[in-house]
């Protein structure tokens, strides 16, 4: 990148006081702000990262008799997609993967929590609506399990 892409801005002492980036260097830039500052997204700054560390992990240690699914449908508002992970932006955001099989996304049109577990014989989802989610002691008993 040229030097006239980015014009660094300094006060009276010498001191840095940030950087203006042209129109051109923009595209390059906001990518990495994104991906280290979580800035840009739909959601705003307090939405969670999704944790896809924790999925790859799963799919890594995938020991269940079928391949991984990757279709998601809520079943409070009705939104479904066949791959969460290539809608962009997402219909369902990744909450929570366990290696224990147990995969929960946040419905992206109502907010429900969409929990799928994985069985050996069987996949089981669950959809609790947004109201439903201050259930504290399932998702607690969830989390214990998960661990
Ligand atoms: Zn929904």
């Amino acid at each position: 990148m040229s030097q006239e892409h980015v014009i660094e801005i300094f006060d009276k002492e010498g001191n840095s006081l940030g950087a203006i980036i042209d129109a051109e260097a923009w595209p390059a830039i906001k990518p990495i702000l994104a991906r280290e500052f979580g800035l840009f997204s739909k959601q705003g700054p307090e939405a969670k990262p999704e944790p896809m560390q924790d999925w790859e992990y799963l799919l890594q240690y995938w020991d269940f008799p079928y391949p991984p699914d990757y279709d998601v449908a809520c079943g409070h508002c009705g939104q479904q997609t066949e791959n969460w992970s290539k809608d962009d932006p997402r219909l369902f955001r990744l909450r929570a993967a366990s290696l224990s099989g147990l995969v929960t996304f946040i419905c992206q049109k109502c907010n429900a929590r969409i929990i799928k577990k994985h069985f050996k014989n069987e996949i089981l989802t669950e959809t609790h609506p947004y109201l439903d989610d201050k259930d504290a002691l399932k998702e607690a008993r969830y989390n214990t399990s998960a661990k």
